[in-house]
């Protein structure tokens, strides 16, 4: 995994504008809580891209591709205050006084297409 140093702003990967974390939280719909990101849509032109969590920090990335998973950070900025808790659920995270929860996106049941 590359990751860059903190401090580029996140930035909608259609319109090109930038977006805050709180922004980018308040557009979340769905979420990979293992590797601490969710998917969001940008509030100027309705695009979505991928964004995580570290702590105190904010990354948007992308996809490298198989045999995965394996991610690049294309933009990172400092999130004071934020923390995340995972569990096979949901993904949490507190930001500016508010909590945020998206639901997990279940790859491997649409990829088996069976239950175990
Ligand atoms: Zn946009």
């Amino acid at each position: 995994m590359k990751e860059r140093a903190p401090g580029d702003s996140l930035e909608c990967p259609g319109c090109r504008a930038a977006i805050r974390p709180l922004q980018a939280l308040q557009g979340g719909t769905v979420s990979w809580p293992q590797m601490a990101g969710w998917w969001a849509l940008c509030p100027a032109c309705g695009r979505g891209s991928h964004f995580r969590v570290e702590r105190e920090k904010m990354a948007q990335y992308v996809i490298l591709g198989a045999p995965g998973p394996d991610w690049e950070h294309t933009h990172e900025v400092s999130a004071p205050g934020l923390t995340f808790r995972r569990d096979p659920a949901f993904l949490h995270v507190w930001f500016d006084g508010r909590h945020f929860e998206f639901p997990a996106r279940d790859d491997r049941h649409e990829l088996a297409g069976v239950e175990s």
